[in-house]
């Protein structure tokens, strides 16, 4: 069985958070399972990076906001890394362009056009868990990509259809999807299962609880997605083809 699990930034957010979140990754690899983790950048790294460079440059140019943004996600996967051995486990952390997520030129919001997953794939086979950055890529120069606000989803569902993993987990802040924004809307019902264009519709409308492009990536490669919280063992939501398994 090979699972990848995706890690927001807020289930990474503290050193505490990371330590759990390493526990976490242990337990599915001690099951038996190949683990690929991605993550995303720790609380409001992304946030505090975007104003750093406010500061010095209004506007930045993209190819440098890009450097500057991927650096979040570097210091997330080589943590959780750490974290992760210090278990005993043995793992691997891997930036976005050491995984193959290869991408258009679109600074700030680039589209992956490939994932070449040797790289990922020869790890897994080592015998390690594998932790990638989430939000990152590189384009055919060399150069360093991100793909736009909430991107770690993208790059979860990317490797899923790459591998051909059996599922991919999304850990966030919530208990799964909710009819509406659960903290905007305190009566908002959990669902236990949503279809990609219905999940693909609300993305759309600004739920941020999934990333759009995420959605329209496992449609396309019928990757099943399990939406939960990283702060408890409920069962969440599933994204997938409508009527299947649901
Ligand atoms: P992560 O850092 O884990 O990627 P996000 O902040 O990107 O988390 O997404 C989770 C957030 O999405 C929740 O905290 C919630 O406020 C928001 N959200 C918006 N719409 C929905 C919805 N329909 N169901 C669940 N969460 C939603
Ligand atoms: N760290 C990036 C962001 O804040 C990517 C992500 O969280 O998915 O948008
Ligand atoms: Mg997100």
């Amino acid at each position: 069985m090979l699972l990848v699990q995706k890690f927001g930034g807020s289930s990474v957010a503290t050193p505490e958070r990371i330590k759990g979140v390493a526990r976490r990754v242990v337990e599915t690899r001690r099951k038996g399972c190949r683990v690929v983790v991605v993550v995303s950048a720790m609380g409001d790294t992304t946030d505090d990076l975007i104003g750093l460079a406010r500061q010095v440059a209004g506007a930045g140019p993209g190819r440098e906001m890009d450097v500057l943004l991927s650096t979040g996600e570097q210091m997330a996967v080589a943590l959780l890394a750490m974290a992760i051995s210090s278990i005993g486990e043995r793992v691997v952390s891997l930036t976005g362009c050491q995984a193959g997520i290869i991408t258009d030129e679109t600074y700030t919001k680039a589209r992956i056009l490939d994932v070449r997953a040797e790289r990922i794939s020869g790890e897994l086979d080592a015998g390690n868990i594998v932790v990638v950055a989430g939000f990152q890529g590189v384009n055919r120069n060399g150069d360093i990509t991100t793909l736009g606000r909430g991107g770690s989803d993208t790059t979860a569902v990317a490797l899923a259809a790459a591998l051909g993993a059996d599922l991919c987990e999304i850990y966030t802040d919530v208990d799964g999807v909710y009819t509406a924004d659960p903290r905007l809307t305190p009566n908002a019902r959990k669902l236990t299962a949503i279809s990609y264009d219905e999940m693909l519709q609300m993305a759309r409308l600004g739920a941020t609880v999934l990333h759009d492009r995420s959605v329209e990536y496992a449609r396309h490669y019928g990757i099943l997605l399990h939406v939960r919280s990283s702060f408890n063992r409920h069962p969440g939501t599933v994204v997938g083809k409508q009527g299947c398994g649901f």
